[in-house]
């Protein structure tokens, strides 16, 4: 007969600690389940070429790079490299299709084809989910409930507002900028294209884009779909290729704005490249966001949160809730509980329905979170890490708590992209908002407490351009996203975004 649950559990109670002892869970192989495969058909074709004026195009110097699924390692797809010529014709295409069509089409007709690219996603949803999943590594419970879902919601919001522009402004007149060019990271490879391209495409913009090198496929199955919706031809073209290819969409004369998501580093390099220029510019920077949870919080819903905000999408995301700043009377048994819900996350295959955490993106991403935990154990902070087995091929890493961390260790301070969470102690409110603001970021930030009062003064003290209350990582179309300081500027989502791409007389 298996150990019942009650069996494996120690209950030392634990000092320091408000409340009851947290008993701590041992479940070893209580939890093992079935594998649970998906699987739906991606339909990958075996060659992508660059998407521009409504066609698939092959890169003219002829150069293609290989797309890997960083679960296994294995190759997916040969994807167009393209060079300056091909961002040359692209930009074209996208000048051309503005000045003959999408800038002189009514707000209702651009509307039609945004509606009709969200139903197709919604009808090939599965497809897409699989695709997300096996070019990116993320779990496909996170695709198919999330990132597809989301990425259709974007195109229907814009949609609705696409013949509703005059009440974006009231009061001004309002026309779309002309042509914007728009780089995205891996972390959400199709959620950011919709992110980006529906604002554009809904306020009368043409766009030259450009995904992640490591994630480029859910970009050019998306361009299948603009040819069924009969999207006219040069309204988004997509070229594909690394920091290169980016740059030169960047720093290209035609576009009369930019937009940009992922590092701060590279951010600062683009706008290096564009000082001088009068380009309108949107940057969707790094974080290090702070979770923080009071003593009077909803505990375990808050454990749940935090555990959602960090490990969600292996930490890929520039709002993770990677710092949590804890009230000290409950420090300890929070602790205890993490340790609990960690031990329970299953790390594995991510075409896997059970899988929590999936594979890291790259070779270089999982280095470079191995650097930085190695430093935080250097520094001196203490390590949780659950004896769960990876995978032997692949990108995998372990979900890491440190706690006894200070504000000098770099794993308080950088931003590490990971499964990797620091742990830090609070007494006051207003220790926790300077801790909480210590940070060169301004992102997003999360509170967990009982009093409606206290969220509102920190909401207001705390330099992020999210605040999520007693939940975290909830988005919505309507609601506009984006930083402050490092993290960046402009907004993403709701009117504010639409007026990011829009000409205000
Ligand atoms: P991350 O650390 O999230 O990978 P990066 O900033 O390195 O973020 O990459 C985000 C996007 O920026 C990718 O599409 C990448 O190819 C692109 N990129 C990298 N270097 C440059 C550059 N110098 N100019 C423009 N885009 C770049």
């Amino acid at each position: 007969m298996p150990p019942t649950t009650q069996d494996k559990r120690k209950t030392a109670p634990r000092a320091g600690s408000r409340g009851r002892a947290v008993p701590e869970l041992i479940f070893g192989d209580l939890w093992e389940y079935d594998p649970a495969p998906e699987t739906a058909d991606p339909k990958l074709k075996a060659r992508y070429d660059l998407f521009i004026g409504g066609e698939f195009t092959a890169p003219k110097a002829g150069a293609y790079f290989d797309t890997i699924n960083p679960a296994t390692e294995q190759k997916l797809a040969d994807v167009a490299l393209a060079g300056q010529a091909d961002v040359d014709a692209a930009y074209r295409a996208a000048q051309r299709a503005f000045d003959t069509t999408w800038g002189r089409m009514p707000g209702r007709e651009r509307a039609k084809y945004l509606y009709r690219v969200a139903r197709l996603l919604q009808d090939r949803a599965r497809e897409f989910a699989v695709a997300e999943t096996l070019n990116g590594g993320k779990p496909i419970k996170e695709s198919r409930d999330f990132d597809v879902p989301m990425a259709a919601a974007h195109f229907f919001y814009h949609a609705g507002w696409a013949d509703k522009l005059d009440y974006v402004a009231p009061g001004r007149k309002i026309a779309p900028l002309g042509v914007v060019g728009q780089v995205i990271p891996w972390n959400f490879p199709l959620l950011m294209l919709a992110w980006k391209l529906a604002p554009a495409l809904a306020m009368g913009n043409c766009v030259v884009i450009k995904p992640a090198e490591t994630t480029p496929i859910t970009a050019l199955k998306l361009a299948e779909i603009f040819q069924q919706a009969g999207l006219p031809p040069g309204v988004v073209n997509i070229v594909t290729g690394a920091g290169e290819t980016g740059a030169a969409v960047m720093a290209h004369p035609t576009p009369v704005k930019v937009a940009f998501t992922g590092s701060t580093e590279v951010g600062k390099v683009i706008m290096r490249s564009l000082a001088g220029t009068d380009k309108k510019m949107t940057m969707e920077l790094g974080g290090k966001a702070a979770n923080i949870i009071f003593d009077d919080a909803p505990l375990d819903q808050a454990v749940e949160g935090v555990v959602n905000g960090i490990f969600f999408n292996q930490g890929h995301v520039c709002c993770a809730g990677s710092r949590l700043l804890v009230h000290e009377p409950v420090a300890d048994r929070v602790l205890a509980k993490l340790k609990n819900r960690v031990r329970v996350l299953r790390v594995g295959d991510p075409m896997d329905k059970n899988t929590d955490l999936g594979a890291i993106n790259s070779r270089q991403q999982l280095e470079k979170i191995g650097e930085l935990v190695d430093s935080g154990v250097k520094e001196g902070a203490e390590i949780f890490q659950p004896p769960c087995r990876l995978p032997a091929k692949g990108f995998f890493f372990r979900p890491t708590l440190f706690s006894g961390v200070t504000q000098s260790h770099r794993i308080a301070r950088e931003e590490i992209f990971g499964p990797v969470l620091s742990i830090l102690t609070f007494r006051t409110v207003d220790e926790a908002v300077e801790k909480a603001n210590n940070t060169a970021y301004g992102l997003s930030a999360g509170v967990w407490t009982d009093k409606g009062s206290r969220i509102l003064k920190l909401s207001t003290e705390l330099k992020a351009g999210v605040i999520w209350a007693n939940t975290f990582n909830k988005f919505d179309p309507a609601s506009p996203f984006g930083g402050y300081k490092e993290s960046g500027f402009g907004r993403e989502g709701g009117r504010q975004g639409l007026l990011d791409y829009a000409k205000l007389t």
